[in-house]
């Protein structure tokens, strides 16, 4: 079994946090340290520590996160200026949080990551 991490309380609302969206599927909220002035995190409800655990059963799970994402984008007013989806997985893309999570940054020009 994995183990347990802050989200999981985030999640049942056990800490405080600034839960912007929320169904039987996933939860999003602010980052708690954010990188750009919109930082939210969309979380599947139930536990996955990394990219590597995901099965063919979270398929629907996943797809559903991007949609919630591109919804809040657009309540957040960043769908048209644009915004970066990330997932980091592990030690070499800096990974702190074993709870799978997708961060939603926009409202600045962040600059080229590849490409
Ligand atoms: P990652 O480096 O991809 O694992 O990202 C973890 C993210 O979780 C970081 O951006 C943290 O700022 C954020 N974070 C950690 N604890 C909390 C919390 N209690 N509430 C909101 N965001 C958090």
């Amino acid at each position: 079994m994995a183990e347990e991490t802050i989200f999981s309380k985030i999640i049942r609302r056990e800490i405080p946090s600034d839960i912007v969206f929320q169904d039987e599927k996933v939860t999003a909220f602010r980052d708690i340290s954010p990188q750009a002035p919109t930082h939210i995190l969309i979380i599947p409800n139930k536990l996955i520590p990394t990219i590597n655990e995901v099965t063919e059963q979270d398929e629907s799970m996943l797809g559903h996160m991007i949609t919630v994402a591109a919804k809040i984008a657009k309540q957040e007013g960043i769908d048209e200026s644009g915004y970066r989806l990330v997932m980091n997985c592990n030690k070499d893309a800096g990974q702190e949080v074993f709870h799978l999570h997708m961060h939603l940054l926009g409202g600045r020009n962040l600059g080229r990551l590849v490409g």
